[in-house]
């Protein structure tokens, strides 16, 4: 059928372009058939990306459209291409790090110091280039802006690197606040949030913490800032249930009214957990490698991802800190299915679900 669609456009072209009384027919069938062929490419991208998996063909995966929704911008860049601007050899990481503390170190003895943060997020554009990222939620700490002076400078850097490197990629920059913050820092923050709303560019806020370092922090200590993120429209997020329990998880969905979790693995030990998320549509952002690399899974075939997705919780798959782990998301896909944990139409339908922020999303391409 949708063949067809596609001959009766080129059919009706030819003709009807010859007949000024059949113009009216003329366009009705054309839009028509350009509705079909845009479900035709979709389906066709989904057969293609099902038999690049298949045939473990990471270059063409690299060509079909994914997300990445759980990238640190500072460590989103490409191994080789670092290794190739600078012209310094970088050495494989270990198999798997004791704790962020350790890993952290490693990255800044191995490959941080050797390249500026600027670098780093222009490579890091750069790279969801290369892999056909779009949507890209790419988060900053907050702090982060301090090295590059005031807020609009930050974001005035980002908008040109955005336009050099990855045009065509829709940009979803997030703001991230640190878990542990001293209630003294947390109103800090929030005093300069007036200012980085005003810009209306950041479209998500998280909180990050090192679960391997300290405990779950407070929750609530941080609702004023994610009650005001909601308020200007920001999508809620935290890393969460990486390390820890399950509560935690349940507990900051419902303290800071979490629109997504990043991470959120520490759940498949509460079937009563992982059916609430299910029922509230909470999204798991998950990045395999990350959680192998940290200890937090044992292998990709037996990553929590598996059965998060069997309860319904929506997970999608992202890279979290690609110059580290050294996996593209299209890497990421290709793992879970080489090592059986999900299956090629499994994974597909994670993929086009993860594209939906695109379209959700009334902002231009930033
Ligand atoms: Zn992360």
């Amino acid at each position: 059928m949708h063949v067809m669609n596609i001959l009766d456009t080129l059919l009706y072209n030819k003709v009807y372009y010859k007949d000024g009384k059949t113009n009216y027919f003329y366009s009705s069938i054309f839009l028509i058939d350009i509705f079909f062929m845009g479900y035709l490419m979709k389906d066709s991208e989904s057969l293609m990306f099902r038999e690049y998996l298949s045939n473990e063909s990471l270059e063409s995966l690299a060509l079909i459209p994914k997300s990445d929704l759980h990238n640190h911008a500072s460590n989103g860049a490409n191994v080789e291409y670092i290794k190739k601007l600078l012209n310094i050899d970088i050495e494989a990481p270990p198999e798997c790090f004791s704790s962020i503390v350790e890993m952290e170190k490693w990255a800044h003895a191995k490959i941080k110091k050797f390249v500026t943060k600027r670098t780093r997020y222009e490579a890091a554009f750069i790279q969801a280039a290369s892999d056909n990222i779009s949507p890209l939620a790419m988060s900053f700490f907050r702090v982060e802006m301090n090295e590059f002076g005031t807020c609009e400078n930050f974001i005035k850097m980002l908008k040109g690197m955005k336009k050099k490197h990855a045009p065509e990629t829709f940009f979803l920059p997030e703001i991230s606040y640190m878990g542990h913050s001293a209630l003294d820092e947390i109103d800090y923050e929030y005093s300069l949030m007036e200012e980085i709303l005003s810009y209306d560019y950041f479209r998500s806020i998280d909180l990050c913490y090192d679960g391997s370092a300290h405990p779950t922090p407070e929750f609530k200590n941080f609702k004023k800032i994610f009650k005001k993120a909601k308020e200007a429209g920001l999508r809620l997020k935290a890393h969460v249930g990486e390390y820890g329990k399950a509560d935690d998880v349940m507990k900051a969905v419902e303290e800071l009214e979490l629109d997504e979790v990043h991470h959120g693995i520490a759940v498949v030990s509460s079937p009563q957990i992982m059916r609430w998320l299910s029922r509230h549509k909470i999204q798991l952002n998950i990045c395999p490698t990350s959680n192998i690399m940290l200890g937090r899974a044992s292998g990709y075939k037996e990553h929590p991802i598996r059965t998060i997705y069997d309860y319904g919780i929506p997970v999608t798959v992202n890279s979290d800190d690609i110059l580290i782990f050294n996996q593209s998301v299209s890497q990421e896909y290709l793992n879970l299915y080489k090592y059986g944990s999900m299956t090629s139409e499994e994974l597909d339908l994670i993929r086009i679900s993860s594209l939906k922020e695109e379209s959700d999303d009334s902002q231009n391409k930033q």
